[in-house]
């Protein structure tokens, strides 16, 4: 969690000042203000795109706020936010409270969300926000948006290791740590080490890897099959020498589900499908982890 200490440049305002450095003081009152309120805040990256990231981050914050912790999800993706299509939220409104705050959407009982994509008239248009704005606009979403008490703050940042995770991990000052998805083929692995090694330089603990899209989970048997080559994220964990939290098969369930706003994590666990299984071992093992560096 945020250390109270790093309130004091927060109190330093002086006599002289003028209204831009006031108003940054204060910003970072609000900012360190809400950090303090938030136990767990856990960084989801990948080294590139499409290997899974927002659906594990969606499915991650969807479980936690299951298992009844207070969740808040926020979507960083800037260039291509997918959070609101994957908890069909895609037209619920942002309220602003009469202090200019922001109120995050309220998903369920247990689970806030606050996506760019709730600010952009339509899910074509394209942003094009240079570096100083983009760090702004995230420091508005952990500053400004009435996130309230938080046992995990869930961010999902946009793949690589540019802008918007940087920013992110100076913001929020001391993550719990971050969760890299990558998928089993070499390219991929390639780009998760580099994640790795930029949680490293930035003082981010690991907290694991998912091998995403590892199999296909056939829909009618459950059976898995492995088309690409199997281990990709075990070994690189390994090699590397951090956690790896599982895997989770490439699931027809999972494309219809998350097209159509259902995030699989939700679902019962009753009749639980091979998807659900496997994310089951994920979180049960993270949250093993994160307990693990708070005894
Ligand atoms: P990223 O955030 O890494 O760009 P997404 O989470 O948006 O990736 O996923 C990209 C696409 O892959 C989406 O259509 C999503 O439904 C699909 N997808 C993600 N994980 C799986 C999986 N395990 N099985 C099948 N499809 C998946």
């Amino acid at each position: 969690m945020f250390n109270k200490s790093q309130n004091s440049k927060a109190n330093s305002i002086k006599p002289g000042m003028d209204n831009k450095q006031v108003n940054e003081i204060n910003e970072e009152l609000r900012l360190n203000e809400n950090l303090n309120k938030i136990k767990h805040s856990i960084l989801v990256l990948s080294g590139k795109g499409g290997v899974g990231k927002s659906t594990v981050a969606a499915n991650l914050a969807v479980a936690l706020a299951s298992r009844k912790f207070k969740t808040g999800l926020l979507d960083i993706d800037i260039h291509g936010p997918s959070i609101p299509t994957l908890l069909g939220l895609e037209k619920a409104p942002l309220q602003a409270t009469a202090n200019n705050t922001i109120v995050p959407v309220q998903y369920n009982d247990y689970l806030k969300v606050i996506s760019v994509g709730f600010m952009l008239p339509d899910n074509k248009e394209a942003v094009i926000w240079r570096g100083p704005l983009k760090y702004n606009l995230i420091k508005q979403f952990l500053s400004d948006v009435e996130w309230g008490e938080l046992d995990y703050l869930v961010i999902d940042s946009p793949p690589g290791t540019g802008d918007e995770p940087l920013s992110v991990a100076q913001l929020v000052k001391n993550p719990t740590g971050a969760v890299i998805v990558t998928t089993p083929q070499n390219v991929s692995t390639v780009d998760v080490k580099k994640s790795i090694t930029f949680c490293h330089k930035l003082n981010i603990p690991v907290l694991g890897v998912v091998e995403n899209m590892s199999g296909f989970a056939c829909p009618h048997c459950g059976k898995e099959t492995f088309i690409f080559r199997k281990g990709g994220g075990s070994e690189i964990a390994t090699e590397m020498n951090v956690p790896f939290l599982g895997t989770l098969p490439l699931d027809p369930l999972i494309v219809e589900n998350s097209d159509a706003g259902r995030p699989f994590a939700q679902s019962a666990t009753v009749n639980a499908t091979a998807s659900q299984k496997h994310f089951e071992t994920i979180i049960t093992e993270l949250l093993q982890i994160i307990n693990s560096t708070e005894a």
